[in-house]
């Protein structure tokens, strides 16, 4: 079975062919025009994808040395995600598959973060039902009980910003550019974490992040008052400071998570997934806590078409078909 799969829910453009469960090309797109505004600018992104959309699919097919009349199905990103953006991918695919006389299959983005675990290559071990996930990116932090491939719930989220949020609003107000949570993480390797900042109390399994956020804000100015080069000769040891802070709010939560759950498969997921903190400690809690710990390949982590691809391919097997009266949806949620 070989599906052609299309995300367009944000920033980056990307395709992806799939053949079962094996990923035989994930091409995406970066859209740099965002960098200098330091964030998405979601008109800029929507006229990007109209650019990128159809080099991008034609490169998929090419590397996965396929013509579009082998393709058994269409899929594409429905939602959540900026409207202008999902607009794009949900009419192309819409129409080709139309042309094509193929089915079309409606992908729900946070779903295909998590249920990127099951590409064929992704880990070494896939995990078994039921599983957690701390799914942490641009614009969410959950964690989610996968009771199967399309039952999940949702055990606690943020009540504010999201964790990608806080790694970006932070790199700003150290002068990094956007997307600055890669680059705080760079720093932060060669940093020591001597600075505290305080962690929000939440109830449940709940996460906050604009408190912290609004700390490190205070934090800064006030050392910079005193010394007007303080993150210049600083800069290591914040990013690592901030990261410590951040990976141990992440951590507290899903500790609590097992213990409720008395579930022990941990993954995790999105953009933040890519977190070298975060990986190591979740890397650390198999051997400390007995734990089975999932983590995602760099590529799978950020947004991909290889991830709405293998989710594809599952709603493929189980029949799960939409037809043209489908829509993009901004504000699907990962339980819909
Ligand atoms: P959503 O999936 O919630 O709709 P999104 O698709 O915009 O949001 P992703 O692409 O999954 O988000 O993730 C992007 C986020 O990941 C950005 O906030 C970026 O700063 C962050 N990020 C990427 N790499 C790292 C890293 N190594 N450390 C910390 N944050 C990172
Ligand atoms: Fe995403």
């Amino acid at each position: 079975t070989y599906i052609l799969a299309i995300e367009s829910s944000c920033d980056d453009t990307s395709a992806s062919v799939i053949c079962n469960e094996q990923i035989l090309s994930n091409i995406v797109a970066n859209q740099e025009v965002h960098a200098k505004y330091g964030g998405v600018v979601p008109e800029l992104a929507s006229r990007a994808h109209q650019q990128n959309i159809l080099p991008v699919v034609e490169m998929a097919l090419k590397q996965a040395n396929i013509t579009k009349e082998q393709l058994n199905a269409i899929a594409f990103t429905q939602g959540p995600g900026l409207m202008g953006s999902l607009l794009v991918g949900t009419s192309f695919a819409k129409s080709m598959a139309l042309a094509l006389e193929i089915p079309l299959i409606a992908i729900n983005h946070m779903q295909a973060h998590i249920l990127a675990h099951f590409i064929d290559d992704a880990n070494e071990q896939k995990p078994t039902f039921p599983f957690l996930c701390l799914t942490i990116s641009g614009g969410h932090t959950q964690i989610v009980k996968i009771n199967d491939y399309f039952n999940m719930e949702i055990l606690g989220e943020t009540i504010d910003d999201a964790v990608g949020e806080a790694y970006d609003k932070t790199a700003k107000i150290l002068g990094l550019p956007y997307p600055g949570g890669p680059l705080i993480d760079k720093y932060a390797q060669t940093g020591e974490a001597v600075y505290t900042f305080s962690k929000p109390k939440v109830k449940e399994h709940h996460f906050s992040f604009s408190g912290l956020k609004t700390g490190i804000l205070y934090f800064i100015q006030k050392q910079v008052k005193e010394n007007p080069n303080f993150i210049e000769e600083n800069l290591e040891n914040i990013c690592a400071s901030v990261q410590n802070t951040i990976a141990e709010i992440l951590m507290d939560k899903i500790k609590k998570a097992v213990k409720e759950t008395g579930i022990k498969q941990i993954a995790i997921a999105g953009g933040v997934s890519a977190n070298s903190e975060i990986r190591k400690r979740l890397t650390n809690a198999q051997k400390h806590f007995g734990w089975t710990s999932y983590i995602p390949k760099f590529e799978y982590t950020t947004d991909n078409a290889a991830m709405i691809a293998v989710t594809a391919y599952q709603k493929y097997r189980l029949g799960l078909f939409d037809d043209q009266s489908i829509t993009a949806n901004p504000r699907l949620k990962v339980t819909s």
